[in-house]
């Protein structure tokens, strides 16, 4: 992660670790030792109350996107229309790293949120995904509909029933 992090959850865990070391200890030496990466690691993804960095924050909230458009109904109503695209517009603009949220924003305003059905929906995410993980260098996921599920979504009931048919 770069050092120029405007606010909110931009930094790594170890960045801002390192940054507390190097504010606290300037008279010490400031290299890492095995100690201070286990400090560093307390707390990450552990339950504990540490703040979220950027990675944990990010994978916190892409599984609350894809589990979302995973349930959406195959035929929403167009109040739940409205309140998806409301909900995912909103993170353009409320999702907490500047960094971030600036790239989202121009994404989805780019690629307006693809509404209409779960599948749309789950595939729209999915490619918002694949942006932000080409920028970072990773690989990209197939947005097929059986792939998002498997990864995504409860297996059937073994009446062969849609868990969304309920929502
Ligand atoms: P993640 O990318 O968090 O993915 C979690 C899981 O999702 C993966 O293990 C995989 O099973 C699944 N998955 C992966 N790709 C897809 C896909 N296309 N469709 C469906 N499922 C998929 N980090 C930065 O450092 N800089 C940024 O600018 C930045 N911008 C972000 C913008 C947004 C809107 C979000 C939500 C996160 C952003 N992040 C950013 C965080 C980054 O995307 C990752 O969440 C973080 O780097 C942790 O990555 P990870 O490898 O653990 O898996």
């Amino acid at each position: 992660m770069s050092t120029t992090c405007d606010d909110g959850a931009c930094e790594k865990r170890r960045d801002l670790f390192d940054a507390v070391r190097k504010a606290t200890h300037r008279d010490a030496s400031t290299t890492r030792t095995n100690a201070d990466d286990a400090n560093a690691d307390q707390g990450a993804g552990t339950g504990t109350a540490a703040p979220l960095d950027v990675d944990e924050l990010g994978r916190a909230s892409w599984a609350l996107m894809h589990t979302i458009a995973a349930y959406y109904p195959q035929k929403p109503t167009h109040a739940q229309r409205v309140q998806a695209r409301r909900f995912f517009d909103a993170l353009g603009d409320l999702y907490p790293c500047a960094t971030c949220r600036a790239d989202l924003r121009a994404d989805v305003d780019a690629h307006p949120p693809r509404c209409e059905s779960r599948e749309a929906l789950a595939k729209w995410v999915c490619e918002r995904h694949n942006v932000v993980n080409e920028k970072l260098g990773k690989a990209k996921m197939s947005c097929a509909i059986d792939a998002l599920d498997a990864r995504w979504r409860r297996a059937k009931t073994t009446e062969g029933r849609e868990e969304t048919e309920a929502l």
